[in-house]
């Protein structure tokens, strides 16, 4: 266990739907520190390097075009495990089968699109979270 950070994206469907505020009271109640927040419109530039593992999966181009549809809320928390923490809360990759109290069981659905249109994406690992972080808070 240690002191992690973790970024976290509030998608263009959460953003759209008004969910940044509900995203970030469900961190902030679970205990975990706001870092740093920002509001802004992904650059394909900075998908491509955010989604690197992803390239050449037939979900790619999809889920590229979907991220940069838009606004996103950015945030990079901070907390004992927080990584694991906020895949936790964020809850399973498909809204259908995210368990109810998770914030993809919860505020989540699907919406008939190719692309799961999840509200949040969190770090997955140290290594990720670094890599992230370094792309939407170069200042950090
Ligand atoms: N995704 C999708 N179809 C898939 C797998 C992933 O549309 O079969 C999208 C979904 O929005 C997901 C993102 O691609 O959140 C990144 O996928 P990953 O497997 O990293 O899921 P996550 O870490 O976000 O749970
Ligand atoms: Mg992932």
């Amino acid at each position: 266990m240690s002191i992690e950070r973790s970024l976290v994206l509030v998608k263009p469907d959460g953003f759209r739907r008004g969910l940044s505020g509900e995203v970030l009271r469900r961190i902030e109640s679970k205990g975990y520190l706001l870092v740093d927040l920002a509001v802004l419109t992904p650059t394909r530039e900075q998908l491509a390097a955010h989604y690197v593992e992803h390239q050449g999966k037939s979900f790619y181009e999809g889920l590229v075009e979907f991220m940069c549809s838009g606004r996103v809320t950015a945030a990079v928390i901070e907390g004992q495990d927080c990584i694991a923490g906020f895949r936790s809360l964020a809850g399973a990759t498909d809204p259908t089968k995210a368990a109810p109290g998770t914030i993809r069981g919860d505020l989540g659905r699907d919406w008939g699109g190719e692309v799961q249109q999840n509200v949040v994406h969190g770090s997955d690992s140290p290594k990720s979270a670094a890599r992230e972080i370094a792309i939407w808070f170069p200042h950090l």
